[in-house]
């Protein structure tokens, strides 16, 4: 005889008239045990209640927009009698010891031999259980996330902000790039005031561009809010931290929740390196506050000439701000190939007030003129004073801000978790990616890591093994660059050779008034193969991607070079950086060399 039961709202925690978000069932709806019935939203988390039994829904109790809690009827259903018993709960896998892991390789993390943090013990309520718990929801966390789900895991994804994407999204590649093309406007409006046309000087309204560049970011964000939904990954807001190799607690805006996962890939990511001794005044700004665009200087310091120096200081220069740059090494961007970030200093030299390299900060004052800054260094200038100074020395993990050591995951003296290819930690089932594991510390490289730890985690056999990591820095004009630069080929020995094209043969980057890039690839000369590239010029970031494919691929200069390249492109420099290693090329005198 079949039986009629009551579905209830579960225990839900401390939660009270609880919205009623989505109804995913109807009456006379044939239902499975799990079966997703309702999503339920608090300000901290939305969850589904899924059904434990299976059977036929007879009639609906709750409707969207309802309130409900604890006890509450959200439906009856009608069930085979011999289905009418509530399924006892699963019994929880028993915990393998880090050092059982199987087809673990050899070398990183070692879990067996070096000694491992002691993790803690966790008595407490738990409020959800899920199969993958995902720490931190920028670009990797958010992938890992919906990998994970659409590999049909039960999914929990935690986040401290109110908003979902990360420094990514949020406060850094999204925000930056919105403002850079308007940088990018402006140029064009003035060099094009020299050659025919006049739209007079620009007035800038910093609040309009700032609703603006966040409209762009809401868009992103509101976008990933939605994504989560339609994927039923549980989103919870609040500050994560372990508090057992099995349970992770978060502390937000309505008290903690208690979450027990089966496997966790924390993407918690990294946050920005401030120097010591630093007064404590708005007017010294990371780049989070200085997107914000509060204020636009005079004069306006950035100390530390890396990818997010120079892409702000492209910002508020063309936002008519006089800037200065200080690096403490002899060259900006340390790390890119030296022939590309050429073009950009050559540029940047003559637009900047000052640009110094070999030079370091020794003092800086906050005072009523402005911010007093002291130099060091053998060309270093007297003291100076700026309406704001930037402070972009780089960024740091944020290993040792998750209780790490409570679920025994090891943290290195840096804040870095090492993973093995496959993204596990030293804690078999405790993946990490992106920012926290290692450098570069790059957004496609964090989504690449989140997709092979959700893809592991939910027992596929994925691992890292992409050969390159293209580096885009979006300044102008933009530099990118993929596997070994000129400088590391040399260092390594290898015996290369180049091709090089000027972008001032492009007819399409002399159409847009520019004729600063130039594009070079590296070849093997034992195979031909392609080792590494880089490209200066506007768009660079877009052009890299072919390159990175053809070392990816394995291709020889022959593979780019016969490739039809569609004109009038930028595109073409790169098939033509090919010719002229073939010696093929005939756009511009270049005697063969091979
Ligand atoms: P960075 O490490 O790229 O550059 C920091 C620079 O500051 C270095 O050149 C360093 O020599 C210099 N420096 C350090 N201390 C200094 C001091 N006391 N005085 C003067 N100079 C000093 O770091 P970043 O630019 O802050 O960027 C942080 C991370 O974020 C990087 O890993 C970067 O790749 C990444 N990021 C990438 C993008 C992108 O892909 N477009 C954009 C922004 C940031």
């Amino acid at each position: 005889m079949p039986k009629t039961i009551e579905i209830k709202v579960p225990d839900i925690g401390d939660f009270e008239n609880v919205d009623v978000i989505d109804v995913m069932v109807a009456e006379g709806d044939k239902i499975e045990k799990e079966t997703a019935l309702i999503t339920l939203e608090t300000d901290k988390a939305a969850m589904d209640v899924p059904s434990p039994y299976a059977g036929t829904v007879k009639s609906l109790k709750v409707s969207a927009d309802d309130k409900v809690s604890e006890g509450d009827v959200i439906l009856t259903v009608e069930v085979a009698e011999a289905d009418d018993e509530e399924p006892a709960a699963e019994e929880a896998e028993p915990e393998k010891e880090p050092d059982e892991a199987p087809g673990q390789p050899e070398d990183e993390p070692k879990r067996k031999s070096e000694p491992q943090p002691k993790a803690g013990e966790y008595q407490g309520n738990v409020d959800i259980e899920c199969d993958v718990l995902v720490l931190g929801s920028g670009p990797g966390g958010y992938t890992a996330a919906f990998r994970a789900a659409d590999l049909g895991q039960k999914v929990v994804l935690v986040e401290r902000y109110d908003s979902l994407g990360g420094v990514c999204l949020n406060v850094g590649c999204i925000p930056s790039k919105a403002l850079l093309h308007v940088a990018k406007v402006i140029e064009e409006t003035h060099f094009f005031a020299e050659h025919g046309v006049k739209f007079g000087e620009p007035k800038i309204d910093t609040g309009a561009l700032r609703e603006w560049k966040n409209s762009v970011v809401g868009k992103l964000t509101g976008g990933l809010v939605g994504l989560a939904k339609r994927r039923k990954v549980t989103v919870v807001h609040g500050v994560g931290q372990f508090v057992s190799p099995h349970h992770l607690e978060v502390d937000g805006k309505d008290g903690k929740t208690a979450i027990r996962f089966s496997n966790a890939i924390i993407a918690a990511g990294s946050e920005a390196a401030m120097l010591p001794n630093l007064p404590d005044d708005k007017r010294i700004m990371t780049s989070t506050h200085a997107l914000e665009l509060e204020e636009l200087p005079q004069r306006m310091l950035v100390i530390g000439g890396g990818i997010i120096g120079l892409e702000m200081a492209t910002v508020y220069d063309a936002l008519g701000v006089e800037i200065s740059v200080v690096e403490m090494t002899d060259t900006l961007m340390p790390g890119a190939d030296r022939a590309i970030v050429k073009p950009l200093e050559k540029r940047i030299r003559k637009r900047y007030e000052n640009i110094l390299l070999n030079t370091k900060v020794s003092k800086v004052e906050a005072t009523k003129q402005g911010i007093k800054v002291s130099f060091e260094g053998k060309d270093a200038p007297k003291p100076q004073v700026y309406g704001r100074v930037l402070v972009a020395v780089g960024r740091r993990p944020n290993g040792g801000r998750i209780g790490a050591d409570k679920a025994g995951i090891k943290v290195d003296e840096r804040g870095f978790i090492p993973t093995d290819k496959q993204q596990r930690t030293n804690v078999e089932h405790i993946f990490a990616i992106g920012d926290i594991t290692k450098a570069p510390l790059l957004a496609h490289k964090a989504t690449h890591e989140g997709k092979i730890a959700a893809e592991v985690a939910a027992g596929e056999k994925s691992a890292f093994d992409a050969r390159v990591i293209p580096s885009v820095a979006y300044t102008d004009p933009e530099i990118a660059w993929v596997g070994l630069t000129e400088a590391e080929a040399k260092e390594q020995g290898i015996d290369f050779g180049v091709g090089e094209f000027p972008w001032a043969a492009n007819g399409r980057s002399l159409a847009m008034g520019r004729d600063d890039g130039v594009t070079r690839i590296y070849f093997d000369n034992k195979d031909g193969r392609i080792i590494g590239a880089g490209i200066a010029g506007p768009g660079a970031g877009d052009l890299i991607s072919e390159l990175a494919l053809a070392i990816e691929m394995g291709a020889d200069a022959a593979d780019v070079a016969l490739t039809i390249h569609p004109h009038p492109t930028t595109s073409e420099t790169v098939a033509m950086a090919a010719e002229a290693f073939e010696g093929t090329l005939t756009d511009l005198y270049a005697p063969k060399k091979r």
